[in-house]
């Protein structure tokens, strides 16, 4: 089996460069090439003499999510498709800001939270990804900025919001989060990696005592039933559990919690579902983003009419809640939010 360096910390680096009887320096070495320099083979790696540089490829993978397709949304929006070495296809977007770019990156290939509104959802659950896998999909990303753009430092946001639920692959998702953050790995800033989670509790415990991350919450209902009937998760983790491991979650001087919360007509997007949910976050340090259903073939419910989602957004404005409406980008090249689902290669 070949080791997985982007699977790896700096002292693991190390210690796995001293196994194979390197100088612990190697270990930075490579580091530098994968993180920095956005090497795509060992031999791209010159600081390396000829002989390493073939121990390392007898013995080390470089590369774990290959670049099957990109498409392009006519709002800059560009989706990856990537295959991963077992030839499981995986989705990551790059979404253009106005002066920087943000990643949206996948956590597992496919879901089993079975979220009613979600196309991901509907594949069922293929596989947790490794830490391997969901670092590379950034390093891929950034590498295809660096060689159309030559500004690789432009994306400086990731965020997980693609397919899969991180808390449900919690070690792997954490391993990926520090070598994203390490300033000898890929050094985004703590403030600039969002993480959103359908609302496993223990897990966002734990998520709050071992990174420091943002953390974004799929929230999408105001009480139980409709919460339970949309998110099966909601039955095991009820909303006044999720809402006090929210408001216990440590957060950093002038950082706020994001609640997600799709809109859909007839089901959550009555005025007192806006009230309701003003009464949920009371007294939190929180946004709301709200998020018109994206529709996908098969689903039967829709988005509110566009003056409801307005009046929705301005009941929580009156109640002095940051909410913001989301318009989902790249919905043309289903890269919008839920439509993520990883096998699109049906129309080559
Ligand atoms: N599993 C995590 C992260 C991935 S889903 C989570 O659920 O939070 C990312 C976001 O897409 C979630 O906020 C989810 O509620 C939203 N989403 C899923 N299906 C959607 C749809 N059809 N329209 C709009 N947003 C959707
Ligand atoms: Fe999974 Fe998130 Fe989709 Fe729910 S919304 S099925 S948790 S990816």
């Amino acid at each position: 089996m070949q080791s997985e360096l982007k699977g790896m910390n700096q002292s693991e680096t190390e210690l796995w460069a001293k196994e194979m009887e390197l100088a612990p320096f190697r270990g930075r070495q490579i580091r530098h090439w994968l993180f920095k320099e956005l090497a795509g083979s060992f031999d791209q790696m010159t600081s390396l003499s000829k002989d390493v540089r073939s121990l390392l490829k007898d013995f080390a993978a470089i590369e774990h999510c290959h670049i099957a397709q990109t498409r392009l949304s006519s709002d800059g929006t560009r989706k990856f498709l990537f295959r991963l070495e077992d030839g499981v296809l995986v989705e990551s977007v790059l979404i253009p800001e106005k002066d920087h770019f943000t990643v949206c990156i996948s956590s597992q290939a496919g879901c089993t939270m079975g979220c009613r509104f979600c196309l991901t959802a509907k594949q069922g659950f293929t596989r947790n990804l490794k830490s391997s896998e969901i670092v590379d999909q950034v390093v891929q990303v950034r590498r295809f900025l660096k060689e159309t753009t030559g500004r690789p430092e432009d994306l400086t946001n990731v965020v997980f919001m693609g397919m899969g639920e991180p808390l449900a692959n919690f070690d792997e998702v954490i391993k990926a989060v520090n070598n994203i953050t390490a300033s000898d790995a890929l050094n985004f800033s703590c403030r600039r990696v969002t993480l959103s989670t359908s609302g496993i509790v223990p897990e966002i415990k734990r998520l709050g005592e071992e990174a420091r991350v943002n953390l974004a919450v799929s929230l999408n209902a105001s009480d139980d039933e409709t919460r339970s009937r949309l998110m099966p998760v909601n039955r095991k983790y009820p909303l006044k559990e999720l809402l006090e491991a929210c408001r216990s979650f440590p957060l950093p001087n002038r950082r706020m919690l994001t609640f997600e919360y799709i809109l859909i007509a007839g089901v959550n997007d009555s005025d007192q579902d806006a009230l309701r949910l003003s009464r949920l976050l009371a007294g939190m340090r929180a946004k709301i983003n709200l998020i018109p259903l994206n529709p996908h073939k098969g689903l039967d419910m829709s988005a509110p009419n566009p003056e409801q989602v307005i009046e929705f957004q301005n009941i929580l404005i009156g109640k002095h809640f940051t909410a913001i409406i989301r318009k989902s980008k790249g919905q043309d090249i289903g890269a919008a939010c839920g439509q993520l689902k990883g096998q699109w290669l049906e129309s080559l």
